[in-house]
């Protein structure tokens, strides 16, 4: 398996030390609102590298967090806890609306029909090792405290530019003009917030004899730590995570534990909407039920992700999104003629053409235009629906019994000239989602959608 390796910033050779164990995190949502396509999106690719690594035999153990406290506004610390501005819009406690928000993500991901992993791992029930770890980063001379929390000095751990390739004088001369003067450096970042004297934050945990929380890097160098060890095989995300949250992933484990954390960062480029970023100002903030209320189904998005790759410049358009539609349509209608002929046999070439394509750094793209282009057996189809997660054949079930007597009447009503009951019969199997076609072999059935 090749894959693009943000460490090194090259195509690479996975070889994980163990394949039995390949371990994986994931960066999960952030709990405070319902998440849109572009979300789900970077899900669906990172559900597909769990996928493919499984066709190909590896064993995975794969933790995803749940953001339920400190991940602010801004990425940099600085803003309202994200939680509690879900809490004041909905006019609910902030544990409610993390409850809320995380039954709702996860509902979705069942309905995306993704892998379970290992564990969701929710932020707030890690409170002991997030401070555990702020302890050890305190022992080791990485952290010191402000007026408003205890931040991390990036300037202790050399290579803190480097994940990234930050250009930290740059990033000075950028800086806001309220950065807070307390911070010795510009990337500096707090590991742990104190609530701010006539602050109305919620979740508050008594560290240090003040009351506080924790940071929202914190949280995965935490629960890797604890759930997963001090180093993973893989590390997933979005592009936005590579400047500070994963650079600074990177600076609290390798600083705590000393080794490296991560053999492979993976994070995908963003997807935009008919050109344009997703944004709530642009109205094209979409979720799964948007879509749905188009009558698209969550398989038809996740045909059209996988269309493309984790790494490229992706446009989502509904005319795209319904040629996605078709093309699954199209495959399920495959799986029906399977039903119908009986000499089809395994094609060991396209599957092996389907093996490379996604061992090339997940090019499920071609991998699709293998399926397209060959003609495939029952099992073949297996094998693509359990790669890709398409619920293919669970949404392309072989007829009953008592369809089959209609098309067998049917064929008879067309036997002995019969049109109009031939044709009642059409409409009566049409009302059932089953078109008939007559070909040079006979009638057959497909279905209409
Ligand atoms: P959040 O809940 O905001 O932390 O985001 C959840 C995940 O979605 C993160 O991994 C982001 O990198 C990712 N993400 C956000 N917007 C997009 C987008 N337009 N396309 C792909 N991934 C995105
Ligand atoms: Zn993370």
């Amino acid at each position: 398996m090749k894959l693009y390796n943000q460490l090194t910033k090259k195509v690479e050779d996975f070889n994980p030390k163990n394949k039995d164990e390949v371990k994986i995190y994931s960066c999960g949502p952030t709990v405070y609102s319902y998440p849109h396509i572009g979300n789900f999106a970077s899900y669906i690719y990172w559900d597909f590298l769990v996928r493919a690594l499984m066709f190909d035999g590896y064993k995975i153990k794969r933790v995803i967090n749940l953001t339920d406290v400190g991940h602010l506004v801004s990425d940099a610390d600085e803003g309202e806890d994200k939680l509690e501005k879900g809490a004041k819009r909905e006019n609910k406690t902030v544990w409610e609306i993390a409850d809320f928000y995380i039954e709702d993500f996860i509902k979705s991901y069942h309905t995306l029909n993704l892998v379970e992993p290992y564990k969701f791992a929710r932020a707030t029930n890690y409170i002991e090792e997030e401070e555990s770890l702020v302890d050890t980063l305190t022992e080791k001379g990485y952290t010191y405290e402000t007026a408003d929390g205890i931040y991390y000095d990036t300037a202790k751990f050399p290579t803190y530019a480097n994940f990234a390739k930050l250009d930290l004088e740059n990033l000075k001369a950028g800086a806001r003009v309220d950065f807070s003067s307390e911070k010795r450096n510009v990337s500096d970042f707090a590991v742990w917030k104190y609530v701010k004297p006539g602050e109305n934050h919620t979740m508050q945990w008594n560290y240090q004899n003040k009351a506080g929380y924790p940071g929202w890097h914190l949280e995965c160098s935490a629960i890797i730590h604890k759930e997963l060890g001090e180093t993973i095989d893989i590390h997933t995300g979005g592009i936005d995570h590579i400047p500070i949250h994963h650079t600074n992933e990177i600076a609290q484990s390798e600083a705590a534990y000393e080794k490296q954390m991560s053999y492979f960062w993976l994070h995908c480029d963003f997807i935009k909407i008919d050109g344009q970023k997703v944004s709530k100002s642009l109205g094209n903030v979409y979720s799964l039920q948007d879509l749905a209320n188009r009558g698209f189904s969550p398989m038809d998005f996740k045909l059209w992700v996988l269309q493309g790759h984790y790494k490229g410049d992706r446009n989502f358009t509904f005319d795209d999104l319904a040629a996605a539609k078709k093309r699954r349509l199209n495959w399920r209608n495959r799986i029906a003629i399977t039903y119908q002929k009986d000499d089809i046999k395994d094609n060991k070439e396209a599957m092996a053409e389907i093996s490379n394509a996604i061992n090339d750094n997940l090019n499920s793209a071609a991998a699709f235009s293998v399926i397209d282009n060959s003609e495939l057996s029952m099992s073949d189809w297996q094998k693509i629906d359990e790669l890709f997660g398409l619920n293919l054949i669970n949404d392309a079930p072989n007829i009953n019994e008592n369809i089959k007597a209609i098309i067998a009447a049917r064929k008879e009503a067309k036997e002995n000239k019969d049109y109009t009951k031939s044709d009642e019969i059409r409409t009566k199997l049409e009302e059932q989602n089953i078109a008939i076609k007559d070909t040079p072999d006979g009638q057959i059935w497909q279905y209409l959608n």
